[in-house]
C-alpha cells in the first residue's frame, strides 16, 4: 500500500462507495476504510434503490447488480386503526429497461458496488474503525484507526461514515443531532414464496410493489411505515421522530407489530417468516440541519451530511450524487495541486445548484410543521377514513346528510377559519 493516498473514504456505504468508485476510475490512489465485516454488514435500507443516480455512475448497473424487484407500482396508505384509505401509481414504463427504480437489499448491493470499486482501483479495507481524523495546522491531513500502526495519510479525507458521524462532530463540523432532527427506524424481513409475493400485491413475475404508510402505522407520530416487495421477502418497516418516540414513551418493535396486526397488512404477510430485524438512525433535519459540508482537506457526503429526503423516502440517491459531486471536485482539485476549503468548495457550490439541496430546500418547513401541528397525523388522516367510510356506507341516510355529518365531525370544537389555516400551511409546507 502507498504511505500517502490521495483521497481517504470513512464508510463504504452508498456515498463513499461512489466517491470512491469515480476517483478511481480517474486514476487517483483511493482507500476505503469501513467498520464491518464487509461493505453493506452495517447498512440499513427499505430499501428502494434509485436508477438514475446510479446509472450516472456504471451505465446498465442494472444488467449486472445484485437487485431484487424493478417497483413498477407504489401505493400510498392513510391508516386509521381498522382501515386505510390508498391511493396509487402502476405505470408500464417502469416495467421496462431501463426501469425507475429497484428494491434492494443493501448487504448484497453494496458488497457488489465494493467489487466495482476494486476492479476500478481502489483499496476497501474492512473491520477498521477510523477513531479520529489527523488534523496537523488546521487542515485535515489523514485518520487514525484501530489499528496498531493504524494512522494512514491523503490529500482528502471524504465523511461517508452515515448518520452518527462521529468525525464530523469531532471536527465541529456539527453538533450533536437533536432527537427531533432524526427518526428512528425499525424493519424486518419477511420470508414468502416469490408467487405468493406476486399474488398478494397483483404483480406480474419478477415485477415489485411499494406501499408508504401514513397515520396509523406511527400512531399519529410523525413519520411513515412501509412494506416493498422483494424476490422472496417483504420488507415491513415503521420509522418516527425519535423525539416523538420518546415522548410517547413507545417501544419501536411494539409499533412494528402494530403494523404487522393491522388488518390490512395482516393478509399480505400472512405465514411469513421473519428472518432479520434492524433498527438504525435516519437523519430527517432536512434543509436547516445540513452541517458545514467543505474544510481543509476533509468533506462531509451522504447520511453523514444529513442529506436525506424524508418526504420522499429519497436517501441512497442522495447520498450517491454528493459523493459523486464530491469525487468531482476533488479530481478537479487533484489537478490544480490544492486541496484547502477553497479548492473543495467546488462540492458545496455543485450540490447546492443540483436536486440534492433543492429538494431538501423546497421542504425545509415541512417537519417542523407535522411535529408542531399534531393534528396533521393524528386527526386528517383518520377524518379522511372517517369521511370515505360515511360516503361509501349505504344506509338510506342521503349523501347531503352525511357530508353535513362528515363536516361536523372534521370540525369537531374547531374553527372553519383554523381548518382552512392548516391546509393553507400545509400546501406552503410543501409547494
Ligand atoms: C429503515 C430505513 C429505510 C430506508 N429506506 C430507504 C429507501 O427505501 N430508499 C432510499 O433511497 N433510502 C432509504 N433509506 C436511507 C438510506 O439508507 C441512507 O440515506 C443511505 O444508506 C446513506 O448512505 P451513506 O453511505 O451516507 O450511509 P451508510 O449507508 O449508513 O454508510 C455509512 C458507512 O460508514 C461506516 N462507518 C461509520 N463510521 C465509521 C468509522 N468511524 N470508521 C469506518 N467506517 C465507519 C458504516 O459501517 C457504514 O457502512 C432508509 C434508511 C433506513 C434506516
Amino acid at each position: 500500500m502507498p504511505e500517502k493516498f490521495d483521497v481517504i473514504v470513512v464508510g463504504a456505504g452508498a456515498a463513499g462507495l461512489a466517491a470512491a468508485y469515480k476517483m478511481a476510475r480517474e486514476g487517483l490512489a483511493v482507500v476505503v476504510i469501513e467498520r464491518g465485516d464487509y461493505p453493506g454488514a452495517k447498512n440499513v435500507m427499505g430499501g428502494v434503490l434509485y436508477r438514475a443516480m446510479m446509472e450516472e455512475l456504471i451505465p446498465e448497473f442494472w444488467k449486472e447488480a445484485p437487485l431484487q424487484r424493478p417497483v413498477v407500482e407504489q401505493r400510498f396508505w392513510l391508516m386509521d386503526e381498522d382501515s386505510v384509505v390508498t391511493t396509487s401509481y402502476k405505470g408500464q414504463e417502469w416495467a421496462k429497461e431501463p426501469y425507475n427504480c429497484f428494491t434492494v437489499f443493501r448487504g448484497q448491493f453494496d458488497q457488489w458496488f465494493a467489487r466495482k470499486c476494486t476492479e476500478a482501483g481502489a483499496i476497501i479495507i474492512n473491520e477498521t474503525t477510523v477513531e479520529s481524523c489527523i488534523v496537523e495546522n488546521e487542515r485535515v491531513v489523514g485518520v487514525r484507526t484501530n489499528r496498531p500502526d493504524g494512522d494512514l495519510y491523503a490529500n482528502v479525507v471524504v465523511l461517508a461514515d452515515g448518520v452518527n458521524s462521529l468525525l464530523g462532530k469531532q471536527l465541529g463540523f456539527h453538533s450533536e443531532w437533536q432527537p427531533q432532527q432524526v427518526a428512528l427506524a425499525v424493519m424486518e424481513e419477511l420470508k414468502l414464496p416469490s408467487q405468493v409475493i406476486e399474488d398478494r400485491f397483483n404483480l406480474d413475475s419478477g415485477m415489485g410493489a411499494t406501499i408508504e404508510i401514513f397515520g396509523g402505522g406511527t400512531v399519529g407520530m410523525v413519520g411513515t411505515a412501509f412494506i416493498y416487495t422483494n424476490k422472496e421477502h417483504i420488507s415491513i418497516g415503521v420509522g418516527a421522530l425519535l423525539s416523538q418516540i420518546r415522548e410517547a414513551k413507545v417501544r419501536p418493535y411494539d409499533l412494528l407489530e402494530n403494523l404487522k396486526n393491522h388488518p390490512a397488512v395482516r393478509p399480505l404477510i400472512r405465514n411469513s417468516e421473519p428472518v432479520e430485524y434492524y433498527a438504525h438512525l435516519i437523519p430527517e433535519g432536512g434543509y436547516n440541519a445540513i452541517p458545514k459540508l467543505v474544510g481543509d482537506g476533509v468533506m462531509a457526503i451522504g447520511d453523514a451530511a444529513q442529506l436525506v429526503n424524508g418526504i420522499h423516502r429519497e436517501g441512497s440517491n442522495l447520498a450517491m450524487t454528493s459523493g459523486r459531486l464530491a469525487a468531482e471536485a476533488i479530481i478537479r482539485a487533484h489537478k490544480i495541486g490544492e486541496f484547502n476549503e477553497r479548492a473543495l468548495s467546488h462540492y458545496e457550490i455543485n450540490l447546492r445548484d443540483s436536486f440534492v439541496i433543492k429538494d431538501l430546500k423546497k421542504y425545509k418547513d415541512t417537519s417542523r410543521l407535522f411535529e408542531n401541528q399534531p393534528q396533521y397525523f393524528n386527526q386528517y388522516i383518520p377524518a379522511a377514513n372517517m369521511a370515505l367510510r360515511e360516503m361509501l356506507t349505504v344506509d338510506g341516510i342521503s349523501k347531503k346528510d352525511k357530508q353535513k355529518l362528515i363536516t361536523r365531525r372534521i370540525l369537531s370544537g374547531r374553527s372553519m377559519f383554523s381548518l382552512g389555516k392548516d391546509i393553507y400551511q400545509a400546501w406552503r409546507a410543501v409547494k
